[in-house]
């Protein structure tokens, strides 16, 4: 049985009918960026995300990086952040020429941790980005608090974790700015490249509006220098088809996640060999307030590389995220960080594997998944 880590095609079969018209409705008007579909998406994506403004921009990247701009951090500047996640996070402070300045995660959440972030803070530090890993949020309390009493501008990171809650707020409602990316890998995904931005704070909004098109307000006329991050109309056309099926995939992932739970122990290995990601769902009978939206589903294991192999071999996708942290990237040396510098971050990028998640999963395809990983161990 071959089991995609990934299976768009199976997506877009049940939602192909509602995007084919508004596909064809873009190209007749021959509006392609910015415009009516691109409101109604930052209108859909505030209200979800239960923040007062949103911003379309060109991708989760960009959005990191005009968020950045709206403050005016540049050299000179710290900016606090994991070294446990995906390149654009740390890439954005580097791209604006502020220094990245890194703590340690959590090692069971993978998320920063917020003891260490009061630690790190210097008379430099102008903001912090949390990282909303595999679409579980940050412990975000703690860091406002920090935040506060520091003036530190927070920017949530909250790519892959559209939907997701802490304390039944959402993400991209509790910092100063959200950053959502539209790529088409993550839980709500278009049609090529797209992002955007949340903000509760009107100013805030109409500077990063103004930021995404060269600063211009009006036409031809520019108060600072911006870039073009502009949305496409048809990368929000999608994502506003998109977004009204958005909680059941979720759940759908939520309920894949605790079909995994139950094979691995049935399976004998938990405890043991395979350790399983820790979440909210896991007792369907307990209430709680956080949501984690499973844009990954990461278990850690002994013999990572070559239990990938055999995944591989056997026709299962799975992947390493992420296989070198950030403070040990060839283009960050000069930060001068070494082996050992952040333990659990380095633990995990040598334990974790993701596996198959996505909605449309099947009970055989993940019966699949567990037996071949209990092949393996020869359990
Ligand atoms: C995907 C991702 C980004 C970047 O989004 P793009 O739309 O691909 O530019 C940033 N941060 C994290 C944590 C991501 O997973």
């Amino acid at each position: 049985m071959n089991v995609p880590l990934l299976d768009l095609k199976a997506q877009y079969k049940t939602i192909r009918d509602e995007i084919r018209p508004v596909v064809d409705e873009i190209f007749e008007s021959q509006y392609f960026i910015l415009g009516p579909q691109v409101q109604k998406c930052e209108e859909l994506v505030a209200a979800y995300c239960q923040c007062p403004h949103a911003v379309g921009v060109s991708s989760g990247s960009d959005a990191l990086i005009i968020a950045l701009m709206a403050e005016d951090i540049g050299p000179g500047d710290e900016v606090i952040t994991t070294p446990y996640t995906f390149f654009a996070t740390v890439g954005a402070i580097a791209r604006v020429g502020a220094a990245p300045v890194f703590v340690d995660i959590d090692p069971v959440t993978f998320n920063m941790d917020m003891k260490q972030v009061a630690e790190a803070v210097t008379p430099a530090t102008k903001a912090v980005i949390p990282v909303h890993l595999y679409g579980q949020m940050a412990d975000m309390d703690p860091l406002m608090a920090i935040a506060a009493k520091h003036r530190l501008i927070v920017i949530e990171d909250a790519a892959q974790a559209i939907g997701a809650e802490y304390k039944g707020r959402r993400a991209g409602s509790i910092g100063d700015y959200g950053c959502f990316s539209f790529f088409p890998s993550k839980n709500l995904g278009g049609a090529g490249d797209g992002g955007i931005v949340t903000m509760r704070d009107k100013a805030k909004a109409d500077r990063v509006r103004m930021l995404r098109n060269h600063g211009m307000e009006p036409k031809y006329y520019h108060k600072f220098v911006g870039g073009n991050f502009r949305l496409d109309a048809l990368q929000a056309g999608v994502i506003n088809v998109k977004l009204p099926h958005l909680d059941s995939w979720s759940e759908g992932r939520q309920a894949n996640a605790r079909t995994y739970d139950r094979l691995f122990s049935e399976a004998g290995l938990v405890p043991g060999k395979v350790r399983l990601p820790a979440h909210p769902h896991a007792d369907p009978k307990k209430k709680s307030d956080h949501r984690h939206i499973f844009n990954q589903y990461v278990i850690r294991v002994e013999d990572r590389d070559a239990l990938r192999a055999h995944l591989t071999g056997r026709g299962v996708g799975c992947e390493i995220y992420y296989p070198v942290p950030l403070h040990l990237q060839d283009c960050f040396a000069c930060l001068g960080h070494q082996k050992g510098d952040f333990p659990f971050s380095e633990k995990a990028a040598d334990e974790t594997l993701a596996l198959p998640i996505y909605p449309e999963l099947t009970d055989e395809q993940q019966a699949c998944v567990v037996n071949c990983i209990k092949e393996f161990y020869g359990a």
